[in-house]
């Protein structure tokens, strides 16, 4: 079994612990149980999925946030794989395209190549009927971090 996630009061995602870490939060009433497991119990409590924490952790740096979004951290999210052919990528398309209110946010842009780029034009995906390979997400750290 993986680890427990703990959210922070705001909802971000801080680390995963193990469920025994888990119960001692508990138990300790620095956490509650967001998502837990159906009908498994470990002493008075359900196996935790996730947790949340009662009260607001300040997080360094690191962790804290999701990293900011750039043209160049959407390219190393998605390895420069276009999200609808596959081939290599080297632009950035907007799910929503800017000229209709897309945003440059990590869940509206993925990596493409310019063919699809300008294939998909300023269409959604399924105006276009061009589905996504992969979906827009938040990247970890440590995905978009230059590597030392
Ligand atoms: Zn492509």
């Amino acid at each position: 079994m993986s680890g427990v996630m703990v959210l922070n009061t705001d909802n971000t995602a801080l680390h995963t612990v193990s469920v025994p870490h888990a119960i001692r939060m508990l138990i300790r009433r620095v956490a509650i149980i967001e998502e837990a497991v159906a009908d498994q119990q470990i002493g008075p409590y359900p196996v935790p999925l996730v947790l949340r924490l009662i009260r607001y952790v300040k997080t360094t740096f690191l962790y804290g946030r999701a990293p900011a979004w750039s043209k160049r951290s959407v390219l190393r999210r998605d390895g420069h794989t276009c999200a609808y052919c596959g081939g290599h990528g080297t632009t950035i398309d907007h799910l929503l395209p800017v000229s209709r209110g897309g945003r440059n946010t990590w869940l509206n842009t993925v990596c493409a190549c310019e063919g699809c780029n300008r294939r998909k034009a300023d269409r959604t995906p399924s105006e276009a009927g061009m589905p996504l390979r992969f979906a827009s997400r938040v990247p970890l750290w440590r995905e978009v971090s230059p590597r030392p």
